[in-house]
This record gives C-alpha cells, structure tokens and sequence, in this order.
C-alpha cells in the first residue's frame, strides 16, 4: 500500500486535527500484536517474510526470499531501515549467501524503505524495478523522501505527519462510544506507530541500478526468476516474480490479504493481469502483505471483488453520480474477506471501498487514474 498519503486521507478526518489530548506515550508493539516480521521455509531454497499478523494500518510489505547459486534474490525490502535491519538478521538465519539482487513489487514506502538496511549490509546488490516504478522513486511520488542518504529537513517534515497520525490515534481513543474490538485496534496502531518512529529514523530511498519494461531473467541453474511487468494494476508499474520450475507466484500488492488495498489502482487493468497471473496455475502464492497461499481460492475471490466492485462503481456512474458523492455498497462482499470483526471492517471500508470507488469512478468516467505521493 502507498503509505502515508493514503493512510492519512484515510485517516484524518477534520476532527483529527483538534488539540491533542493528553495521554500518555504509548509502548511499544507486543508479541501479540503481531507486528514484527517472521521469516518461514514456504519451499526448497525459498522463504516468505511476513508479518504474522496480517493487517496494520501501517504495514509492513512482505519480502520473498529466493536462493539461487550464487546468492539471494529478494523481492521487496520492508517498509523503514528498522525493517529493513531486522531482514537481514533473518536472513542470516537461514542463508549464509550474500543479497544479490532486490527487485521492488512497486514504488509504496512499505516495500522499499527496508532497502537502505539491506543495501548497507550487501552494497554490492542490483536493485531492479519496472522503468515506471524507477520513475517514481526518482520522480514526484516520493519526493518527500530522501534519495541516497538521510536529510534532517525531510525526515523531520516526514516526522510531522506521523504527530498528526499521533493526534488522531489520541483523539480517537478518547472518544467514549469507541467499541472495544476498534479500541484494541486503535491502541494496537498507537503502539505500531511508536515503532515505526523508531524505525524510519535516519530513512532514505536507494534508487533501482537496472530497469526493464515487460520481462526480465534471472538465470539460475535450479531456480530462475522471471522478473515480469503484468500490466497496471495496484501501481502502473508493477512487478511479480514468478518462479516457472517450482511454479511459484511473488505478486506484490496485486494480492492482498485480508484487506486487499485500492488506492489509485487501474480496476480493469488489475483485473486483466491478476487473471492472467492465475493462468499460470501457481502452486503457491506469495502476496504483498499476508501469508503465503497453497492454492488460488484467494486470488479467484479478489478477482470476483474487483469485478463486483467495478460493476458496482458503474452503475453509479451510470446514475450520474459525481465522484465525491459515490457511496458503494460492498458489504456482501466484504464478509468474504473480514467476516464480522468490526476493525477489519472499518479497515476495509477506508482502504479497499472507498479508495477503489474514486479509482473505479475515474475509469468508468474516462478520467485519468495518477499515482499519489507517498
Ligand atoms: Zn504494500
């Protein structure tokens, strides 16, 4: 997901921005809480980084972790240095060969601030992107983001914008009628973000040293990688990483779960591309965020939510409703996916519903779908 810009319209609503009550510092995530990533054997010379709990508010991308002769292929890179750093103590767990190369799923903070760590410890590493994605890493999308080294002006703006997620957390928990399932998830999140403060200190972008458009090879006597550009879908420039002899998928954020993302996403596109991806009859799935999955259940039901949410969106536009009044009714769907858990559902609504409404309603309108900013 493309933090904080969507996070934070999801979030700041105008109440946000009253005085912060007083309250005191949160802690920091528990073991429960699920927060800090694990890294699990998903096959021979393979492993999936995860989070073992699988929604946040702000996530943490999951890194796949491919062994081949002469060192590692990881896909994406954890969302901060902290991240990051934790990832390469988990990798030396399990390999003692050195990162080779990192491609990055897409351009969201969440995939690729961990690379710093990573390419501190291995600087000898390719970074290989899409050309789109490379664009915006270099371009206006992250411009907020240091390139290549900290910056104290900007890590120090990026730092504001965590106080207002502070202040919203604070005033959100301050409100009375808040239920007691919301209230766990939103001190869960205040904990997170204590966290996180921590772990983006001192963050910066490493920009990609190879690009490609549509297809790109790693060789490998057992386990080659294809590097592929299925066409727009989460991003205009994605990435997944398919594994033709062990028949295994790396999607990135084209799958999601429990709550798949929707901020300025091509509807139809997505569609097309994650269709074609299940074509292939992947043995196993590895997603953005989320654990890893044996069969395509998943995907055949996120697929079927695309299509429901775009023909939803359709209608509406049919009906001459403008963008800013679009009020999707996807509850029959959203069961599927968060079941009854009032915080997934909240969650759901404010990352996938409403965000895809506004892409869909773009589509649908012949209007322009651009890439935010980070
Ligand atoms: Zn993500």
């Amino acid at each position: 997901m493309k933090l904080l810009t969507g996070l934070l319209a999801a979030l700041l609503a105008p109440a946000a921005m009253a005085a912060p009550a007083a309250a005191p510092t949160p802690s920091l995530p528990a073991p429960d809480d699920g927060y800090f990533q694990q890294i699990t054997r998903v096959g021979d010379g393979l492993w999936l980084i995860a989070q073992p709990q699988p929604f946040h508010i702000q996530p943490v991308g999951n890194v796949v972790v491919i062994e081949q002769s002469d060192g590692l292929v990881l896909v994406d890179s954890g969302g901060s240095p902290g991240a990051g750093r934790r990832i390469v103590e988990l990798l030396a767990t399990v390999s003692d060969k050195p990162v080779k190369a990192v491609a990055l799923s897409h351009w969201h903070g969440d995939h690729v601030l961990g690379l710093s760590a990573i390419a501190q410890r291995w600087p000898k590493l390719e970074v290989i992107a899409t050309a789109t994605t490379a664009g915006h890493l270099a371009g206006k999308s992250m411009r907020a983001y240091p390139k290549g080294a900290p910056d104290a002006a900007l890590q120090a703006a990026f730092d504001q914008r965590l106080d207002g997620i502070d202040r919203f957390l604070r005033d959100t928990l301050a409100k009375p009628e808040l239920g007691s399932v919301e209230r766990r998830g939103f001190e869960r999140s205040q904990r997170l973000f204590q966290q996180y403060r921590i772990d983006t200190r001192g963050m910066y972008l490493v920009l990609p040293t190879r690009t490609f458009d549509d297809r790109l090879v790693l060789e490998d006597a057992k386990r080659p990688v294809e590097l592929l550009h299925p066409g727009r879908g989460n991003t205009d420039g994605d990435l997944v990483a398919w594994l033709p002899r062990q028949r295994v998928m790396a999607s990135g954020d084209l799958v999601v779960a429990p709550i798949p993302f929707g901020f300025n996403v091509y509807p139809a596109d997505w569609q097309r591309a994650l269709q074609a991806l299940d074509d292939r009859h992947p043995a196993l799935w590895l997603p953005g965020h989320g654990a890893a999955m044996r069969d395509d259940r998943y995907v055949r039901q996120l697929i079927h939510l695309i299509a429901a949410s775009r023909t939803a969106v359709a209608s509406e536009v049919g009906n001459g409703v403008a963008r800013d009044k679009l009020k999707l009714d996807l509850s029959s769907q959203r069961g599927a996916f968060v079941g009854d858990d009032a915080w997934l559902q909240r969650w759901f609504d404010r990352y996938w519903t409403q965000p895809f409404g506004d892409a869909g309603w773009r589509e649908a309108s012949g209007q322009p779908i651009e890439q935010g900013e980070g």
